[in-house]
């Protein structure tokens, strides 16, 4: 393979051109906005810079924070602090940083909206608005709404969350996390440099309701929307049945970050899994195994090894952490409880929101956790009678 082309140049697209072009391959990145503010809002866990340093030694400016507080109705508010900062950037500031680092490994950038893709042999032809190139081999990736309809996921309406939100000018030092009653989803308030980004994200409900909870919540907060500006956009979050026939690689074609629905059904992290699929997909294809072929296959295996089994998992626990009961209560306040009084549940919270608990292995470590903290649950509400001499199990 002589000549890649990169098909989007966010984060998904200009890492994994960084990682071809330093390797020596040709590489050329076509995206129709280059930097630009998409709707996001910007945050990168721990897991995504202990794997990526770089996203946290560089000088491009970011929010660190250190705390989170969680809210749910019935339950008030918790605070939690993280021991490993959650970074915030403006998707401007990281898209630059990641499409600079690009042109210096080597990849030629191009301002160009991609119209459409045709094989002819074992070669590609990119139309795009500034001409045509020919290719021996295309990354997609273009987004959750990607408009190259025979290559990426295929995303339904049952497959994706709706986004929205605005940019509201103000400051402060904690995210906020609000979960609403009857909501497969939540609203987030995100400190940036300069501005706050507040948003909400929901399964199954129309985007104008969306927009009215958060109106509703950001008049309660005492946010103005007046004069702040609105964005929204579309999340993928594959249910169960989709991560098992996902589209993620195809004849001469592989597609990486939101183009492949990669992205957390729960929490809708999608920034480390844009990164970490534009990693693999370079291995993949800069393996020495076999034919292309193999090499898809490679990539299709690593994905999942990686994260995606992961994520899968995640899809069929995300209506019951929203949407549940647990002890006559919804799952969000009773988690909300738990944190406020458990300092073990707090812990794996706290590991969660790092993403260094995956969803894989989270029931085990709730069990093996749930009589020490039950027992700090009582101890904290002064029952501790009800647990006569017994010491929490480890
Ligand atoms: C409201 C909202 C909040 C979010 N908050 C977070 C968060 O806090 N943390 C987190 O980890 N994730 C968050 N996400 C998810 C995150 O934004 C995405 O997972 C991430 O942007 C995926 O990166 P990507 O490179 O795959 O796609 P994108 O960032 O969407 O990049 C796709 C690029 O392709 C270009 N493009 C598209 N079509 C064409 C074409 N035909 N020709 C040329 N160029 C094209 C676009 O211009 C764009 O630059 C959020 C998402 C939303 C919607």
């Amino acid at each position: 393979m002589k000549k890649v082309a990169v098909l989007g140049g966010g984060p998904a697209g200009a890492f994994a051109a960084e990682q071809l072009a330093s390797a020596g391959v040709e590489t050329v990145v076509f995206d129709e906005k280059l930097a630009w503010e998409k709707p996001c809002g910007g945050g990168l866990t721990y897991k995504a810079y202990r794997q990526y340093p770089f996203l946290i030694q560089n000088d491009t400016p970011k929010k660190l924070i250190t705390e989170t507080v969680l809210a749910a109705p019935g339950a008030g508010a918790v605070s939690l602090r993280l021991t490993e900062p959650l970074l915030i950037y403006s998707r401007f500031d990281l898209n630059r940083m990641l499409l600079e680092r690009a042109e210096r490994a080597g990849a030629r950038i191009e301002k160009a909206r991609v119209l459409g893709m045709e094989r002819h042999g074992d070669r590609w032809y990119l139309r795009t608005n500034n001409g045509t190139l020919d290719t021996d081999f295309c990354i997609v990736a273009t987004g959750a709404r990607n408009p190259l309809r025979d290559v990426g996921t295929q995303l339904t309406a049952d497959d994706a969350m709706a986004a929205l939100g605005y940019y509201v000018p103000g400051q402060q030092e904690q995210v906020d996390i609000q979960f609403l009653p009857r909501l497969e989803g939540y609203i987030w308030v995100f400190p940036r440099c300069g501005h706050l980004s507040v948003g909400i994200c929901g399964k199954g409900e129309p985007a104008s309701s969306l927009r009215k909870r958060l109106e509703d919540y950001m008049r309660e907060k005492g946010l103005s929307a007046k004069g702040a500006s609105f964005y929204s956009h579309l999340l993928p979050s594959l249910e169960t049945a989709a991560w098992k026939k996902n589209r993620v690689a195809g004849e001469g074609w592989l597609a990486v970050g939101d183009a492949a629905g990669l992205v957390d059904p729960i929490t809708g992290e999608g920034l480390y899994y844009a990164m970490r699929s534009a990693d693999l997909a370079a291995k993949a294809l800069l393996s020495e195994i076999g034919t292309l072929t193999d090499k898809l296959q490679a990539y299709r295996r690593m994905l999942r090894r990686d994260f995606a089994a992961d994520l899968e998992f995640g899809s069929r626990l995300a209506k019951r952490i929203f949407l549940g009961k647990f002890l006559f209560g919804t799952v969000p306040s009773r988690m909300v409880e738990f944190t406020r009084r458990s300092p073990r549940f707090s812990a794996i919270i706290q590991d969660l929101f790092a993403g260094t608990q995956p969803y894989i292995g989270l029931k085990r470590r709730l069990m093996r956790n749930l009589n020490g903290s039950l027992y700090e649950i009582l101890m904290g509400m002064g029952l501790s009678r009800l647990l006569p001499g017994r010491s929490p199990v480890r």
